[in-house]
């Protein structure tokens, strides 16, 4: 008998992990093809630290072919542009590919039209792609020239908090460095409710500390509020305050790509896949999406919306549950593995530059049993570390190490 073929989209934290470890689970005795945008692995984490010079591209990638060749694994650099999930195959810029299971792992897109001003052409950077942060590298070193005031921020609709406030603290610390601090005045702009709140519905004693930390750094937050527009020196917000900057970064909301979108079958507005706890898509046993791709429901309703904070974390353990669901079912089994989004454990750490937050709760989301935050420099060495790790893990493909 022929060997299934699995097809995964997307080569970043959820692909890579999904393909690596369905081919694992079992044992090779699969063709599994993974079709990427990009070809090569990106670890955005560190992508808050390239606009100051403290990483390069090269630094925070590595090609992906040599690392699926060495299992065995298909690797084509492509974008899928159809999903024909009746016919079980997929359209793609390098020709089309069926498929036995397919897994949707193609992350997200920035929403940059929820603000006018936002976006490569407009007058905010954002670090949330390598082009953006490149961009924001080359605006970083432009403000040095003639430093005034800085906003750092979150938009309406944003998820990714975690990068705003590490982006936020790393901006202060080099001023700080760079003997800028007095004269240049911080703002933070997020539509939380309070701070701390990470889309995650907050956790003990975090408000308190990020009060603290902002005090302590001399952070001006403008909380539970939206942006009404980025101008070429100001940002107004939707309560009509204005802040003046010479330099601004705002994380924009996340969508699904527009491929996901069109198949409106498994997804939802976003473009996001509505999928099960097995991780498989509602409508079709045989669809998979993981990570990002994967929709996750807000369980809660605040004045200014947010998103949730798909970390990576729980991206990887989305992409085992699928690979071994789907490696059952390879084997003629029920698949069985399964766990909600919100009943992952939260694993986080936090960069300030010298210092940090390593954040730890039972659940991503409320109501958890155990949540704490500990601060301290060793929490900037594990981000360190666990980037060096973390990089050396995928690109020798060992995703079966924690
Ligand atoms: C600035 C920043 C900082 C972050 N910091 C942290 C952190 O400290 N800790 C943490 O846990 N998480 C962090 N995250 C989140 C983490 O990066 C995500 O959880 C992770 O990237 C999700 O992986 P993914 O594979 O689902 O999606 P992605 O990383 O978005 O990968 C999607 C892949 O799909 C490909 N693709 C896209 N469209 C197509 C298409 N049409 N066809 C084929 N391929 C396609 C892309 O090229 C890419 O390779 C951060 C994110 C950002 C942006």
């Amino acid at each position: 008998m022929s060997r299934k073929k699995v097809l995964v989209l997307g080569g970043n934290f959820g692909g890579l992990t999904a393909a690596l470890a369905v081919h694992h689970d079992l044992e090779g005795d699969v063709e599994v093809r993974v079709v990427s945008a990009s070809d090569h692995f990106l670890f955005n984490p560190s992508l808050i630290w390239l606009p100051f010079g403290k990483r390069t591209a090269t630094d925070i990638t590595f090609p992906l072919e040599p690392t699926f060749e060495a299992h065995g694994i298909d690797f084509v650099r492509a974008e899928a542009t159809h999903l024909d999930l009746s016919g079980k195959r997929v359209v793609t810029s390098a020709g089309t590919y069926d498929y036995d299971y397919l897994v949707i792992a193609t992350g997200y897109r920035n929403d940059y039209a929820v603000v006018p001003g936002l976006g490569p052409d407009g007058n905010a950077f954002g670090i949330t792609t390598l082009d953006d942060a490149i961009r924001a590298r080359a605006g970083w070193r432009h403000f040095l020239e003639a430093p005034g005031d800085v906003v750092v921020g979150a938009t309406q609709g944003a998820g990714c908090f975690g990068a705003a406030y590490e982006y936020l603290f790393n901006l202060s610390h080099q001023l700080r460095k760079l003997g800028l601090k007095k004269q240049v005045r911080l703002s933070f702009v997020s539509p939380e409710p309070f701070l701390g709140h990470f889309g995650m519905g907050g956790l003990p004693h975090g408000e308190s500390m990020l009060s603290m930390f902002l005090k302590k750094e001399g952070i001006t937050a403008h909380m539970d509020v939206g942006v009404d527009r980025v101008e070429e020196d100001r940002v107004v917000l939707a309560d009509d305050q204005a802040i003046p900057f010479s330099y601004a970064m705002f994380v924009p909301p996340f969508l699904g790509q527009e491929v996901v979108r069109a198949a409106t079958k498994i997804a939802d507005a976003k473009g996001y896949v509505r999928v099960r706890d097995t991780y498989q898509a509602e409508a079709y046993d045989d669809v998979y999406a993981v990570g990002i791709a994967a929709a996750v429901p807000v369980p809660w309703q605040t004045s200014t919306p947010l998103g949730i904070p798909k970390t990576g974390f729980p991206t990887e353990r989305m992409a085992h549950i699928a690979a071994k669901n789907i490696a059952a079912q390879i084997r003629g089994e029920q698949p069985r593995a399964h766990e909600e989004f919100g009943d992952m454990p939260a694993v986080c750490v936090m960069d300030a530059g010298n210092n940090g937050v390593i954040i730890l709760a039972d659940k991503m989301l409320p109501p958890r049993k155990h949540g704490v935050l500990i601060p301290g420099p060793q929490a900037h060495a594990m981000k360190l570390a666990f980037e060096k790790y973390f990089l050396w893990k995928a690109r020798h493909g060992y995703v079966n190490l924690p």
